[in-house]
């Protein structure tokens, strides 16, 4: 392993950089001239914030610049506390060293403990980032939960536009502008934003044109790393699905859910953050795709499954074709919990959601649509593109070689 692989083994971004780059720098403040004035005259009386940030083997210094900047960069009057979650962070060999292990231990613990406002918890054994971030909204005690990553930097003025917006209707899930940190030498990035954005029938994000300036604008979906919400109202709704397991899918259930439970998506570009995000350019991991910490591939499939099988009424069945089958054995789990919520909730239909949310989404007709596999029963596999574009090969290599039921990990 030459030394850019080691640097970014089990990331997919550069932890030996990060070892060397301090953990209080400042963030360039890239806010239109507008946001700055209008941040003289956010109401006095703003709720205050926790906030919560789930990590499973990140980084100790990634992990510890976020925390420095949200507390640098936050008011002290609105920042209540900062949870960290660790979700069973574990030695994984040929990802996540046992050097980079300890240092999330002890001495992590003891640096926290110098910190203000900060807490940390444990938890025994991986739950994924849904039950790990619920862990932390459970113990939150401030009205306002703001749920971020674990390798983010905050920016000045970043807080008091989530909670404003907030603020003014507690039903606003807000989230910010997410600029980028470059992977690679960790410098600030303005161009790859994150705003507004829809999805596609895989359950995939799709950016949407956004706003350069000010504006607010609503979002069909969202990210899903970095957003604000009143907390009780993000319980009202029903937190994040206890059964999705670590990663993926939870957004969209979430933006489904907010949206059609009477609430909604908005993107408040006047505050910003800074996010890495990830590449398998320089270390692929010993699996095919680009890789970072340990995710079976069917569970982000089940997850996106059960978004579509709670929430989208008749249109699950886009969904179920865009996917790949579940490997037999492997269910959906329980649907009824979530099912009696939306009914009790009163949440309005899918059809409702796409008439009047997610109007940019292309619907196909539902009714006659013909779809189906291509399957070879000896190797129990079948064709697929895997969404790339070097179509045959990408299916070839998956009639011979990948079996639905191997392990895959989480792609960067
Ligand atoms: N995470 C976690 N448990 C898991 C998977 C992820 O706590 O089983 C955390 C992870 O450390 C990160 C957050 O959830 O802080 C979101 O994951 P990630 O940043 O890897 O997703 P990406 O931004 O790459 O889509
Ligand atoms: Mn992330």
């Amino acid at each position: 392993m030459d030394f850019k692989q080691k640097a970014h083994m089990g990331q997919c971004y550069n932890a030996a950089k990060s070892d060397s780059v301090p953990l209080d720098r400042d963030a360039p403040d890239t806010r239109p001239e507008v946001c700055k004035l209008r941040h003289r005259n956010y109401p006095k009386d703003l709720r205050t914030a926790s906030i919560v940030i789930v990590f499973h083997n990140e980084v100790a210094s990634v992990l510890l610049r976020s925390v420095h900047s949200v507390l640098n960069q936050s008011p002290q009057d609105l920042l209540h506390e900062v949870i960290l979650v660790d979700d069973a962070s574990v030695p994984d060999p040929g990802r996540f060293t046992e050097e980079r292990w300890q240092r999330l231990q002890k001495p992590l613990l003891e640096y926290v403990l110098q910190l203000p406002k900060v807490r940390l918890v444990r938890l025994g054994e991986r739950r994924g980032l849904m039950l790990a971030r619920m862990e932390g909204a459970w113990r939150a005690r401030a009205e306002i939960v703001v749920f971020l990553d674990s390798h983010i930097e905050a920016t000045p003025g970043w807080l008091e536009p989530l909670l404003a917006r907030i603020h003014e209707d507690r039903r606003h899930v807000v989230v910010p502008n997410i600029l980028g940190i470059h992977f690679d030498n960790l410098g600030y990035e303005g161009s790859s934003g994150l705003g507004v954005l829809s999805f596609t029938w895989t359950l995939g994000q799709r950016p949407m044109p956004t706003n350069t300036g000010s504006e607010i604008q609503k979002s069909s979906i969202m990210a899903g790393g970095l957003f604000a919400a009143d907390k009780a109202f993000f319980m009202h709704l029903g937190g994040y699905d206890p059964e999705m397991r670590f990663y993926g899918g939870e957004e969209m259930e979430i933006g489904f859910r907010t949206w059609q439970c009477g609430g909604d998506i908005e993107y408040v570009p006047c505050s910003r953050v800074y996010h890495i995000f990830r590449t398998s350019r320089y270390w692929q991991g010993t699996d095919s795709a680009g890789v970072a910490y340990k995710v079976p591939g069917v569970e982000i499939v089940r997850n996106k499954l059960r978004a579509a099988a709670v929430w989208m009424d008749e249109y699950e069945v886009l969904v179920q074709y865009a996917s790949a089958p579940l490997p037999t054995g492997v269910t959906l789990g329980d649907l009824e919990s979530r099912k009696s919520l939306r009914q009790h909730l009163q949440c309005k239909s899918f059809k409702w959601y796409l008439e009047n949310v997610a109007k940019e989404v292309f619907v196909p007709s539902i009714e006659g649509l013909l779809a189906g596999s291509l399957r070879n029963i000896k190797l129990d596999a079948c064709i697929d593109t895997l969404g790339g574009h070097r179509q045959l090969q990408a299916a070839l290599h998956r009639l011979i070689s990948d079996a639905p039921q191997k392990p895959t990990f989480k792609p960067c």
